[in-house]
């Protein structure tokens, strides 16, 4: 379940346009935060004190399209904005850059474990970052598939999996 964290990086252009290429049948088209009129209202339905994600989560790289969670997994929460791109990589095109750790943002949680997800990809614990509300270190989410991220993270051994609303593709349909 551990990526390299160098695959976080940005591989040709042209690489991945031929994945794409190869790869886009049959796939279903993850649409941006950003597209629905309404924004994060449209994604949500809510079971008691509790809004959960009410389509699946995918990877947002179109042609590639991982189901990460199914729907009705994750909780919508909103909280402290983290810094999750390692410093020495800019953020991938897809990928909105998040707001500074004074903001709030928000994320879809994860609880307890990585069992709950269909597909997700982990960095190594990331030693240049300790923004964590606790300080822990963290691991990067990344899709399984294509390794595109960082999606979310979670800290070292920890139970809460935190994958970023506005990185994420939503299935819709
Ligand atoms: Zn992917």
């Amino acid at each position: 379940m551990s990526s390299n964290p160098q695959s976080l990086s940005q591989p040709p252009a042209g690489l991945w346009g031929a994945l794409q290429a190869s790869s886009s049948r049959n796939r279903p088209k993850p649409r941006s935060l950003a597209s629905f009129e309404n924004g994060i209202s449209d994604l949500i339905e809510a079971d008691g004190a509790e809004t959960f994600n009410k389509h699946d989560l995918l990877c947002p790289r179109e042609g590639c399209a991982s189901i990460i969670l199914k729907k009705g997994v994750g909780k919508l929460k909103e909280g402290q904005s983290i810094q999750i791109e390692p410093q020495d990589i800019p953020a991938h095109p897809l990928l909105p850059a998040l707001p500074s750790s004074s903001e709030s943002t928000q994320w879809w949680l994860i609880t307890p474990s990585p069992m709950q997800f269909e597909n997700i990809g982990f960095s190594r614990p990331v030693q240049s970052l300790s923004l964590s509300p606790s300080g822990n270190k963290l691991k990067l989410l990344a899709c399984a598939e294509c390794d595109l991220g960082p999606l979310g993270w979670s800290e070292e051994g920890g139970s809460e999996f935190w994958l970023a609303c506005s990185r994420i593709g939503y299935r819709d349909e």
